[in-house]
């Protein structure tokens, strides 16, 4: 006799065997299908605040957020009115509207000294803008960027590092061009002195320096205390435009995104994720002088027929307009400590070797003794037991991310129930573990 549980396997198993006839792997982007926790990815039906419902009926309380973007949660009543409102006005007309303007003013207002922003469709689009801009702008080619720190599919960001910082970078995937490649240098993240040899060797050739702020792709890192603080001050040196890829932290860790609660204002900002709420936006921003050089105004090319595409906006300006509501940033710093201390908890009770690190509503429980700062000491992680965990709470009904290095998303949307539900799922997973 087949149990339910077996059929919704099954029908997991269908979903993705159909899928993969078309699709390279049946998936559209390759973390998404399992291939660091093994087994079959399941298919997603719909969801609702912060429950997600899998196509064969099953419920879960949803930490993936859509990788970031759902801080809101799933399905809020007022991002959907707008769409619904916003569907029957047009979906799209490639002229400018108002709502542009509307998302813009809302994004530098809240991110100081960001003072021109530009709308594209994603946060790969976001960075490889804000490179050219800062190639365009300098004149120099050399990007330099952070190890562990991913910033989308570009093509000069792809690299894989060699083990010292001035190692020649080689392609870390087929189709980047080697040339492209070697105009990148890595860096190891929170290390200063790596930026400034780098820097100094290397003097007149580099454009940029690239990072995530708070370092949320190889599991959520925080910056040492006054790392940001020297970037901006070295690559003011060097006359080096600082960009802080904010597409996962920005108004997720706080208002004015990671730069504003560190207080370290970048040249170049990159947004993404939330600012879309949903739906595909991403953008770049900055100082007026540098924005300037961007076409038309300026010689600096970039172009998207469906930038600033109406129901992206319109979903953009009601999630960032529920997010100014007084105490929002404040009930989502108390969920998220709740989870974590109780994750933290669960873990030494179970006896499980794990090093939580968060800031604000993102958090990673590393399998691996800490400090966890840096992609050495986040590779030292049991990757094999993370895989057990995630089926593990998956079996229980808690939708993780499908890799340990990736961050869990709390939204104002999940409850002190739907935590407290974790909470008991994660004690019995780890207990099993
Ligand atoms: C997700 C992400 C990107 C890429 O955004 P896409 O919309 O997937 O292209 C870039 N940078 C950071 C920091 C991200 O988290």
């Amino acid at each position: 006799m087949k149990s339910a549980k077996e059929s919704a396997d099954d029908v997991m198993a269908r979903l993705y065997e159909q899928a993969r006839a078309v699709i390279p792997g049946g998936v559209d982007s390759p973390v998404r299908a399992f291939r660091a926790v093994g087994g079959t990815p399941i298919f997603i039906d719909g969801a609702s605040g912060a429950r997600i419902r899998d196509a064969a009926g099953r419920e879960y309380v949803d930490y993936l957020g859509s990788w970031g973007p759902m801080i809101v949660g799933h399905c809020h009543p007022r991002v959907v009115a707008a769409l619904r409102d916003q569907a029957g006005r047009g979906t799209s007309f490639g002229t400018p509207t108002e709502l542009e303007t509307e998302l813009a003013r809302r994004v530098c207002g809240r991110v100081p000294r960001c003072d021109k922003v530009r709308f594209v469709s994603s946060g790969t689009e976001a960075t490889m803008s804000a490179i050219r801009l800062a190639r365009g702008a300098t004149g120099r080619d050399g990007v330099v960027k952070v190890e562990g720190c991913y910033h989308g599919h570009v093509d000069s960001l792809l690299v894989r590092a060699g083990s010292g910082v001035m190692t020649l970078s080689i392609p870390g995937t087929p189709g980047v061009p080697t040339a492209l490649a070697g105009l990148t240098r890595v860096v190891p993240f929170n290390d200063v002195d790596a930026v400034r040899e780098t820097l100094a060797a290397s003097r007149g050739e580099i454009a940029c320096l690239i990072l995530e702020p708070i370092a949320g792709n190889m599991g959520v890192v925080p910056p040492r205390s006054g790392y940001l603080e020297a970037l901006r001050e070295i690559t003011r040196e060097h006359g080096v435009v600082l960009i802080f890829d904010e597409v996962m932290t920005g108004f997720r860790v706080h208002p004015g995104g990671a730069q504003t609660l560190f207080g370290v204002t970048p040249d170049l900002s990159c947004f993404g994720k939330v600012i879309g709420g949903g739906l595909p936006v991403g953008a770049y921003g900055g100082r007026a002088d540098l924005m300037d050089r961007v076409a038309p105004d300026g010689p600096v090319y970039q172009a998207g027929t469906l930038s600033g595409n109406p129901l992206a906006m319109r979903a953009g300006i009601e999630t960032l307009d529920l997010l100014a509501a007084p105490g929002v940033y404040e009930r989502l710093e108390e969920s998220s400590a709740r989870l974590a201390a109780g994750l933290e908890k669960a873990a030494a009770a179970a006896g499980v070797t794990a090093s939580l690190n968060r800031v604000g509503s993102m958090l990673t429980s590393f399998f691996a003794a800490g400090p966890v700062t840096d992609f050495a000491s986040a590779s030292r992680s049991d990757t094999a037991r993370y895989a057990r965990f995630f089926h593990g709470m998956l079996e229980r009904g808690v939708h993780l991310a499908p890799s340990q290095f990736e961050a869990a998303f709390v939204s104002t949307a999940h409850s002190e129930a739907e935590i407290d539900a974790t909470l008991a799922a994660a004690s019995a997973a780890l207990a099993d573990l």
